[in-house]
């Protein structure tokens, strides 16, 4: 029931993700929300947020900001990133996210989307078909709107988790995973993979996510 909202990744934050990985593996477009993914919700780029930029840029991907924020807030946080932008994006609505592919001259198969929520970002990746990254948010203290929000979010992370969980747990080192899902799920995991540490790690992550 809840599986359309699980994202395809689960990492906590935006600037720890292996981008140089994810490009060998021929994802040249990235799509970012920005408030709370980046920087605390309406906060100006940062210099961790400037350097990554380059970084990205210099690895050789296209970028494209995704944001259902008004065009002067877009614009100010762009001042000193200078990417592609849509703002007043109406996510989750699949369309901006095409619109978006496209901008970053590669396939929605190419794409990665990286934000902070579930039913927007990550929902509306999923409607478009590009792999999704979910990151735990930067900054706890949220306004009313999005705290509810993460409320209802919750029962679905609980699920998401479990779900994460069971995957784990099909994996005693020497039997095949049952499931299409779980097979995907350990060969992006490659053989080095502890199902304790990848339990403990999931533990962590709903943690910090909500507290
Ligand atoms: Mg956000």
């Amino acid at each position: 029931m809840f599986e359309r909202f699980f994202p395809d990744e689960w990492v906590e934050s935006a600037y720890s993700i292996d981008y140089e990985g994810y490009f060998e593996a021929g994802y040249r477009g990235l799509i970012f929300d920005i408030d709370n993914t980046l920087v605390p919700h309406g906060a100006d780029a940062d210099e961790r947020a400037i350097k990554l930029f380059e970084r990205l840029k210099e690895i050789g991907f296209d970028i494209c900001l995704l944001s259902n924020n008004k065009k002067p807030r877009v614009e100010r946080f762009n001042k000193d990133i200078n990417v592609k932008y849509i703002f007043k994006a109406g996510k989750p609505y699949s369309k901006n996210y095409y619109v978006a592919s496209m901008m970053t001259r590669t396939s929605t198969k190419s794409t990665l989307v990286i934000g902070d929520q579930l039913f927007t970002d990550i929902y509306g990746g999923k409607l478009a078909g590009i792999h999704t990254i979910l990151v735990n948010p930067i900054d706890k203290k949220e306004d009313l709107q999005v705290r509810l929000k993460r409320l209802l979010e919750r029962p679905v992370m609980m699920f998401y988790k479990h779900s994460l969980k069971e995957m784990a747990a099909q994996m005693p080192r020497n039997r095949k995973p049952e499931t299409k899902a779980a097979r995907r799920f350990f060969k992006k995991r490659g053989k080095h993979f502890s199902v304790s540490e990848h339990r403990a790690r999931i533990d962590r992550l709903f943690k910090s996510r909500y507290i």
